[in-house]
């Protein structure tokens, strides 16, 4: 069990989810169902730590690993792939919907203070990248990941905060 989860976030650690993704992904392609990735990466993460200390940066990694198994439905997963950065498969999702649960994410996480000292309430935006299979043709997991991370890379760049889910 501790070898799967990430010991911070009780999320599969990147290991175990890039193991279960791809399980999942050659179930979808077998069962011809739909397939999307979404990649996320949390904005501006080193200022946090750099005003509040790393115990702050550490709690609000909690509180957005909470966000997420919140807003996982059904067979989804979602798992701590990099430091400040997470990846949710969801098997049987076509684009739209899969932008939707992202985009439902990034509300929460906007829309919620957290609390770090008595009287100091910090905002953790995130910027996420989605990609399809079906769109795509193809149900390689480590691909889709890798075109979902180039439009989370995208959000960043038009602005953060913001959810990209095309090319
Ligand atoms: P961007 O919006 O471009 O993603 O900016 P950023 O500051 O989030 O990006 P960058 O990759 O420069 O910094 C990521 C930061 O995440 C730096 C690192 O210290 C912090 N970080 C990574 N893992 C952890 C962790 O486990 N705990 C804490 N507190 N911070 C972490
Ligand atoms: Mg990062
Ligand atoms: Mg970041």
């Amino acid at each position: 069990m501790a070898a799967w989860y990430d010991a911070q976030t009780h999320l599969f650690n990147r290991g175990a989810f890039i193991e279960r993704a791809k399980q999942i992904a050659l179930r979808c392609q077998q069962q011809q169902l739909p397939f999307c990735v979404i990649q996320l990466d949390l904005d501006h993460f080193k200022r946090i730590n750099d005003t509040w200390g790393h115990q702050t940066g550490d709690k609000a990694l909690s509180h957005v690993a909470s966000i997420l198994r919140q807003s996982l439905r059904g067979d989804d997963i979602a798992g701590r792939v990099g430091g400040e950065e997470f990846c949710i498969v969801l098997p049987g999702t076509l684009l739209p919907d899969a932008v939707a649960v992202a985009e439902r994410i990034r509300e929460r996480l906007d829309g919620k203070e957290i609390l770090v000292r008595q009287h100091a309430t910090i905002r953790i935006s995130a910027s996420f990248g989605v990609s399809c299979a079906v769109l795509e043709s193809d149900y390689d997991f480590e691909h889709l990941q890798s075109i979902a991370d180039r439009r989370l890379y995208q959000a960043k760049q038009t602005g953060r905060n913001r959810v990209c889910s095309s090319d």
